[in-house]
Order: structure tokens, then C-alpha cells, then sequence
């Protein structure tokens, strides 16, 4: 099924072009010997008049997936890709307001480390924060960025967090989060935050260079 490999690339395409699960859909049929339109199955003919019953070489076989080829057939597949080359995909609002929402985000923060780390984020592609600048009043603090699901708290810690007394005043604010349910993660300004973010994927999800 070569055609239908690909990298990450593939994703944004299908997301972008409303027809792009159709298409993939329709090659898909036409690979497991169906015609596109009609559903018919081509599959006696093939291979000229050896025909393919359940799968073959010209289909869903290959030499990668040997282990497999008892449990491959074709005809388990045709409903779906059938339904799916009728199908139509549209954004939702979601992944459309990314790029707002990340703008948004950019004019809420305070330092340009803030910036730094929110162009990060980006760029590797992980979930975005819900807030910046979250007041949590009932704890004395205010983290540089917030996600809402997973409860965690982002402090971006520039230069004077090196300081002996705000870094006390860091340990206390961590512990009182901590204590009270909350995820903290600090970006130490001299920290490997590509590894940092990789450490938490339930709450940056993972990285993907989309
Ligand atoms: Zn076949």
C-alpha cells in the first residue's frame, strides 16, 4: 500500500483539504481491486484472471507483513472506505482559533523569555496553554501560563528567580500548589526545555513537527 504512506505531512493535508479523506478513500478501494464508485469487486480479475479472493501482492500483502497475511482481507475494509469516499472533512473551531488563540496568548505575556517559550511550544506543535498570566488568588500567585485540564502551572523562571530569596519564595509558591492538587513545571532560563516539555505529554502532549 505504498501510496498511502507518508510523514506527518499527510495529516495537515487531510485536515486542510475537505476531500482529502474522500481521495485517500477512493485509491484505497481502487489498491483492494473495488471500483470507487460502485463498490464492485474487480477482484476476480485481477492478476490477469488469477483473481484475488481475500488479499494478495497486488493488494494487502507484502513481505513486511507476512505474519499477518491469515488475518488479511480485503472485503473487511470495502464498507468503510466506501462511506469514508463519501465523506467530507471540516476543521473545527478548534484547530481554526490555534493561530488566534496563540496570538492571544503572545500579548498576555510579561517577559520576552515568556515569548521564547511560547514560540516553543509552538513550534514542536504541543497542546498550547489555556491561560497566561492565571491569577490563582487563593494560593498568592500568578503562573506565566496555565492548562486547565491537567491543572498545571507554568513558571518561566528568568534571571532574578536566581536570586537566594526568590528562589525560597519559588519552593514555597511550588509547595502550595503542589499540595493543593496542582502540577508545577518550571522553565529554569538556563534549562533544556525541549526535554522538560517531553517529560510531561499528558500535559503538552507530544511534540510533532506537523
Ligand atoms: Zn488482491
Amino acid at each position: 500500500m505504498k501510496p498511502l504512506r507518508g510523514g506527518a505531512g499527510v495529516l495537515r493535508q487531510v485536515v486542510t483539504d475537505p476531500n482529502a479523506v474522500s481521495k485517500i478513500a477512493r485509491v484505497a478501494l481502487e489498491l483492494c481491486h473495488y471500483n470507487p464508485d460502485t463498490g464492485e469487486d474487480l477482484g476476480p480479475n485481477v492478476r490477469n484472471g488469477e483473481g484475488c479472493e481475500a488479499a494478495c501482492y497486488d493488494c494487502l500483502l507484502d513481505y513486511g507483513n507476512q505474519r499477518d497475511h491469515r488475518e488479511l482481507d480485503r472485503s473487511l475494509i470495502k464498507d468503510v472506505l466506501l462511506s469514508l469516499s463519501k465523506s467530507q472533512v471540516s476543521m473545527n473551531a478548534g484547530v481554526l482559533s490555534r493561530e488566534s488563540h496563540v496570538s492571544k496568548l503572545y500579548e498576555m505575556c510579561d517577559s520576552k523569555l515568556e515569548k521564547k517559550w511560547l514560540k516553543l511550544v509552538e513550534e514542536r506543535n504541543h497542546r498550547l496553554p489555556d491561560d497566561a498570566q492565571k491569577l490563582l488568588s487563593d494560593y498568592f500567585t500568578k503562573p506565566d501560563f496555565f492548562y486547565a485540564e491537567s491543572f498545571a502551572a507554568i513558571y518561566v523562571d528568568g534571571p532574578p528567580h536566581d536570586d537566594p530569596h526568590q528562589k525560597t519564595k519559588d519552593e514555597e509558591i511550588t509547595a502550595r500548589l503542589k499540595d493543593a492538587g496542582f502540577q508545577v513545571i518550571r522553565f529554569h532560563h538556563q534549562a533544556d526545555w525541549p526535554s522538560i516539555l517531553d517529560d510531561y505529554p499528558s500535559v503538552f502532549g507530544t511534540a510533532s513537527n506537523l
